[in-house]
């Protein structure tokens, strides 16, 4: 029997007034006893009719059936009863910025259906206990101490030395109220357990204002200061020359790379010391500028004082050789050459090396120290000094190497041969013509 017969067959046999506890009369001719509780059915042309016939027979909700009578009970109110958003505040921050506000307005909306007077009932809005849950992906950064763990509808979030976005996820779940006399039909949800779907919110973590992320590192050429190498020349010398204090670099601002600064090296210097020539030597007899001026008799006859063509390095020492064709023009190439020698052989390997070092090394982003959060003033002195040992180590090996290089005089002998050759060459042209 549907709930609405029921109500039908009540009012045309018994003109009472609404109620659940009153047994009508009797007189229908009906016989035995009423199923179920007898002040919840009467009888109708013979037949015991009652006010339902089962727990779940099509009653509203807050409503169900106990032995035959109607009787309230709590249901809630289907559908997702949590509901709201996550946003942040700001949307986007520089590398270790301390307060992203994560917040959201995620309320529990839960209502609860109870039975007032039958087929009526009402609402009661639940005061359920709903539990936070922030997480974080990637997992860089911190939760601010103060919201850790954060458990609260909204959190507080520090950002770390990296860039990217992070995206905050906020998990809501409730502590449903008791299911207090509890609706048993099927429909009616008689816990308000919910589990909605989790809240999401990003937020852009970039570079502070005028930082930029590394590039291929660059290749640095050593320079060379020429420091004045008078003092080295000594009675007997032609010329010398030497690799010499200061060496000095400089690095580029540093650039981001993975969490990290890197500096890369900018420029590097090296002072060399050099006594072209030195003032108690022979002065200039020939050189190659002063054949295209000559005669060729004059040439002819300053040919006629080499002791060989072609010249062996071994003349250049020669007593005589010194006498009559001497040329300050390549002492300077020998000197020269020495120089190349401390650049090619010594020094650039070493800056190489050090450039390398510098391209990889890296330079820890602390957000608990101000300086290392931005690219200008990352390079603190305690930092520079690292740089300063892995420089002067090196600059200690090219020293080294210098002087352990093999054969740099008969090296730099040969180059001087070759600009007398020159001459030579020049000379044999002119006294030929
Ligand atoms: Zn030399």
């Amino acid at each position: 029997m549907n709930r609405k017969r029921a109500i039908c067959l009540f009012f045309v046999c018994w003109t009472l007034p609404w109620g659940f506890h009153v047994r009508p009369a009797g007189g229908c001719g009906c016989e035995g006893d009423p199923p179920g509780n007898p002040n919840c059915c009467w009888c109708a042309d013979g037949v015991w009719v009652c006010q339902c016939s089962g727990p779940c027979d099509g009653l509203p909700y807050g409503w169900t059936c106990v032995d035959r009578c109607y009787q309230n009970c709590s249901s809630w109110e289907p559908g997702d009863a949590i509901d709201g958003s996550v946003s942040v505040w700001p949307l986007t921050v520089p590398i270790c910025y301390q307060w992203v506000g994560f917040s959201s307005d995620v309320v529990d909306n839960d209502a609860r259906v109870i039975g007032t007077f039958y087929p009526q009932s009402t609402y009661q809005t639940a005061a359920d206990t709903i539990v936070y849950s922030w997480s974080r992906s990637p997992a860089v950064g911190r939760w601010h101490p103060e919201w850790d763990p954060p458990v609260w509808s909204s959190a507080y979030w520090e950002a770390g030395p990296c860039i990217g976005p992070v995206t905050a996820r906020l998990d809501v779940d409730d502590r449903p109220d008791e299911a207090i006399g509890a609706c048993p039909c099927e429909g009616e949800d008689n816990r308000n357990d919910d589990a909605p779907p989790p809240y999401y919110a990003t937020v852009q973590v970039v570079l502070p204002t005028g930082c930029t992320a590394c590039g291929t590192p660059p290749s640095v050429a050593v320079s060379i200061t020429e420091a004045d190498g008078s003092s080295l020349c000594v009675a007997g010398d032609y010329g010398k020359s030497k690799p010499d204090e200061p060496t000095t670099y400089t690095l580029k601002t540093p650039c981001y790379n993975n969490c990290k600064w890197r500096a890369f090296l900018d420029s590097a210097d090296s002072t060399f010391k050099i006594c072209r020539y030195c003032p108690d030597n022979p002065a200039t007899v020939c050189c190659l500028d002063d054949v295209s001026g000559m005669t060729k008799q004059q040439a002819c006859a300053q040919l006629a004082k080499y002791p060989h063509d072609p010249l062996l390095t071994t003349d250049i020492d020669t007593q005589s050789f010194e006498d009559n064709c001497w040329c300050r023009g390549c002492v300077a190439v020998h000197e020269e050459r020495h120089k190349n020698q401390w650049v090619a052989n010594c020094i650039q390997p070493q800056v190489d090396s050090f450039s390398a070092w510098c391209s990889s090394h890296q330079i820890d982003i602390l957000c608990s120290q101000y300086e290392s959060t931005h690219c200008a003033t990352a390079m603190t002195a305690t930092v520079k000094e690292e740089y300063d040992v892995a420089w002067y180590t090196r600059v200690e090996a090219a020293y080294d190497s210098w002087n352990a290089l093999p054969d740099k005089e008969a090296d730099a002998r040969a180059s001087e041969r070759d600009c007398y050759q020159a001459i030579i060459n020049a000379l044999k042209a002119k006294c030929s013509s």
